[in-house]
């Protein structure tokens, strides 16, 4: 069975008018999915039973089975799907001071990256995910925040996965979450995280309309950041900033740096104050997290009053370094916290 929301719009009104329907009723169905996020065919109540029927046989809307939901004091909350083989994705949704949610999404189940300080890198790489897994994340997210078409919302590929070893899936998932007749998101309310896959950005580079960019950093210098992310080993930081550089940043955006703070591994004075030269030249702002630790990990954050100096020293340097709280730690929700606790299900 083949799924719809794999589908561009453009892709889907195709699709549907081979199989004999008209335009508008392609219109009506995106409508129901990506307006209304409903997703089984029986409650598009504009269609014939038997066109309901129909579509049913042929097409599948969404491709996520949600296995739970974990809910933090502090708002957030974590869900689990189940994909068709059986593989579990994680998603987490984080109300911000603003008013306005943001959906944490995966683009891989699992990773290959392999950052020491990150839990999802332990399971290593089960598989990409598909657009359509990708999308159904936010349309999933969005149906249990109740938020209606005009609400908008955030999303960061912060979830599983490194989005830049799966470009080609998250790019399409990009385009159906943006689309007019998809989900009509902002492309400025999408943000890429990556690990700093050069090649990646500099494809991202070229696409019309780039999505943000996120790029976890986690330290100052390629000895330091060999010792926690194997990736810089083919990526240096020269050749990463240098395609940063290169990145057709639009006026008034800046790129987001993420560090997260390990105690004794990357949090010294001389860290910081390497920060600001390394990134000379591009518009920036650095997102300081403590390290959030898991079972087994062997590493720890740094104490309050470490912390505290080390954005001390970026302050004196006029870089905007804000302080991320950790949201959603108590259920194993935070940054680098994501990985299959839940048992596959049976069958
Ligand atoms: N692979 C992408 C997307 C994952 S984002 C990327 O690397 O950007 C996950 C973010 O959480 C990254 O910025 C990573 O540096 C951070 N992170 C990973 N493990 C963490 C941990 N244990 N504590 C705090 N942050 C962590």
């Amino acid at each position: 069975m083949e799924t719809l929301t794999d589908l561009t719009p453009a892709e889907v009104q195709e699709r549907l008018t081979a199989q004999g329907l008209p335009a508008f009723r392609s219109k009506q169905i995106l409508n129901w999915i990506y307006g209304k996020t409903v997703t089984d065919f029986r409650e598009m109540t504009n269609l014939s039973k038997p066109l309901r029927e129909e579509l049913a046989e042929k097409w599948r809307i969404s491709s996520l089975k949600e296995l739970k939901q974990n809910k933090a004091s502090d708002g957030t909350t974590k869900f689990g799907f189940a994909l068709y083989d059986g593989s579990i994705i994680e998603s987490v949704r984080i109300p911000m001071e603003t008013g306005k949610q943001t959906f944490c999404i995966s683009s891989q189940a699992g990773c290959a990256m392999g950052c020491k300080f990150c839990s999802t890198a332990r399971m290593g790489l089960i598989r990409n995910l598909s657009p359509s897994e990708i999308v159904c994340q936010a349309l999933h997210l969005r149906r249990s925040a109740g938020l209606n078409e005009k609400q908008v919302f955030n999303i960061v590929f912060m979830g599983m996965g490194e989005p830049l070893a799966n470009t080609d899936n998250v790019l399409k998932a990009i385009n159906i979450l943006t689309d007019k007749d998809g989900m009509n998101l902002s492309r400025r309310r999408i943000t890429v995280s990556t690990c700093g896959i050069v090649n990646g950005i500099r494809r991202l580079a070229r696409e019309p309309r780039p999505p943000r960019l996120a790029i976890s950093l986690n330290a100052a210098d390629d000895e330091t950041r060999r010792k926690i992310m194997p990736i810089t080993e083919g990526n240096p930081l020269d050749e990463l900033l240098d395609q940063l550089k290169r990145y057709p940043l639009p006026p008034r955006e800046r790129f987001t740096f993420e560090y997260v703070l390990i105690g004794g591994v990357n949090d010294r004075d001389e860290d910081a104050a390497k920060l600001p030269r390394l990134l000379n030249k591009l518009r920036y702002k650095i997102n300081l997290i403590p390290f959030n630790p898991f079972p087994g990990s062997g590493f720890l954050p740094p104490d309050p009053a470490r912390i505290e100096a080390f954005q001390q020293i970026l302050f004196s340097k006029n870089i905007t370094a804000t302080l991320r709280k950790s949201k959603g730690c108590e259920i194993q929700g935070a940054c680098g916290q994501l990985a299959t606790t839940l048992k596959k299900p049976r069958g």
